[in-house]
């Protein structure tokens, strides 16, 4: 999948490209990643040994603001990976209307393998190969997959060493303590959750009948289903790497998070208090998981995991993306003839990107905002997004990710006009 990815990520541009009345120039402009850096990243293990990794950080495009996006760590990390990803970044910053292009980093690696040191050497042997590729104002990390906050303190101590400057900008998803905003851990699942709501409220959807499968139990994942199953949501399937659970019954989505974090497995608990049991569940692959008949399916892992393979036995009315690009370009199509409602990755995952860049602000003002304030504003911009998509999908009868991607290039075409498109220099 991963050899493809761009040039799929690329094709859908083309297509809705094609039907969003924007200058060819935007299109244009969205085909060529402004500069990709790759990078051999030489670490002392723990045995004395040195190994190479091979890192990279693309900066797609910054029309609209210095690029941002996450950093992964996985086996499959590759360039075009990267790129396409950097591009899906390009496309959520304009939907959200953030001042920021788009950009993405990442190490193939199984950070599984590594000790903690390790990883510590490794993202400081990134930075040192990246630091004249990123800053505050140029290109900005943030979290991904296999990568976390303490792992953004890490490349921000290095970056500011090698910089001599005290520069928190340069990283988002840090730590509270080491200039993190409030509200960055969920942002991402609490994004996603809010246009949840957004569906519920149009549809009149009562909660506690509507049944919800998440595949990839992360902090995207997790997120979204302890606050689904907080307002009622029944919490039917939940997966990790290892594979996935299943009950008609629903399951305690914090006791399934506490088994997590003690075992690092997904196991069907209740838990009370300290005193933890195991309920009635059968164990499902995550193949099943994506086919299984549930009234929202919520991809939360990888990229590519809805294929021409399996589209045909999806069953799910509503999909909401919170991994990036879990389902193909060359199968939307068959989704929408299915008449399954998607909430595109760009507008679905777009919460962890939006309080990034307000922690970006506050870092860049000194001055920090509470809780309450940050999930307001988080709430008032993904609203907005999600109605402005909304309303293209229903006026335009195209679906939600045409949708979105017609309101980016539209915001595109205008920065674009700006300068001066071809038209107007050959009039
Ligand atoms: P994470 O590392 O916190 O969690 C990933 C989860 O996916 C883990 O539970 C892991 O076990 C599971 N997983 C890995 N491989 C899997 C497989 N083959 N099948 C099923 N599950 C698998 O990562 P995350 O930050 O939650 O990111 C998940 C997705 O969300 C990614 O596509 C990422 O790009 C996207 N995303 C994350 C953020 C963010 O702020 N973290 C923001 C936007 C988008």
């Amino acid at each position: 999948m991963s050899d493809h990815i761009f040039k799929d990520a690329i094709e859908r541009v083309k297509r809705i490209g094609s039907q969003a009345n924007v200058s060819l120039d935007v299109i244009d402009s969205l085909m060529h990643p402004h500069a990709t850096l790759t990078a051999s990243l030489p670490v002392r293990m723990d045995d004395g040994s040195t190994q190479y990794f091979t890192g990279y950080r693309c900066r797609y495009n910054n029309l609209l603001g210095p690029s941002k996006g996450g950093i992964r760590y996985h086996p499959d990390v590759n360039r075009q990976e990267v790129e396409a990803l950097a591009l899906w970044m390009t496309i959520k910053c304009a939907i959200v209307g953030l001042p920021y292009g788009g950009g993405k980093g990442g190490i193939t690696v199984d950070a599984k393998q590594l000790s903690a040191m390790e990883i510590e050497r490794l993202s400081r042997a990134y930075v040192r190969a990246m630091a004249d590729f990123i800053g505050p104002d140029t290109d900005i990390p943030a979290p991904d997959v296999y990568t976390n906050a303490r792992i953004m303190g890490w490349m921000m101590d290095e970056y500011e060493t090698i910089k001599r400057v005290k520069a928190p900008g340069v990283i988002t998803g840090k730590p509270i303590s080491l200039g993190g905003s409030l509200g960055r851990d969920d942002a991402t699942g609490r994004g996603a959750y809010l246009c949840i709501k957004q569906l519920e409220s149009i549809n009149n959807w009562i909660p506690k009948d509507k049944t919800v499968a998440v595949q990839g139990f992360g902090n995207g994942g997790y997120h979204v289903a302890r606050l689904l199953h907080d307002d009622g949501y029944n919490i039917v399937a939940i997966s990790d790497s290892q594979g996935g659970i299943y009950s008609n019954k629903g399951f305690d989505v914090e006791s399934i998070y506490k088994g997590k974090q003690e075992t690092n497995r997904i196991t069907a608990l209740y838990c009370k208090h300290s005193v933890c049991e195991l309920v009635a569940h059968d164990v499902i692959t995550n193949e099943q998981l994506l086919e299984l008949d549930v009234d929202i399916l919520i991809p939360a892992a990888l990229d590519g995991v809805i294929t021409p393979k399996n589209v045909n036995n999806i069953q799910a009315k509503n999909i909401v993306e919170v991994a990036n690009g879990p389902i193909v370009g060359e199968v939307d199509h068959i989704i929408q003839k299915k008449g399954i409602t998607v909430i595109p990755d760009v507008l679905a995952n777009a919460g962890g990107v939006t309080v990034s860049y307000f922690e970006w602000v506050q870092n860049k003002n000194g001055y920090y905002w509470s809780l309450p304030e940050v999930h307001n504003k988080l709430a008032t911009i993904m609203e907005d997004a999600f109605n402005e998509i909304w309303h293209i999908s229903i006026n335009e009868k195209v679906s939600m990710r045409d949708a979105a991607y017609m309101l980016a290039m539209r915001r595109f075409d205008k920065a674009i006009s700006a300068h001066g498109t071809q038209q107007y220099f050959s009039n």
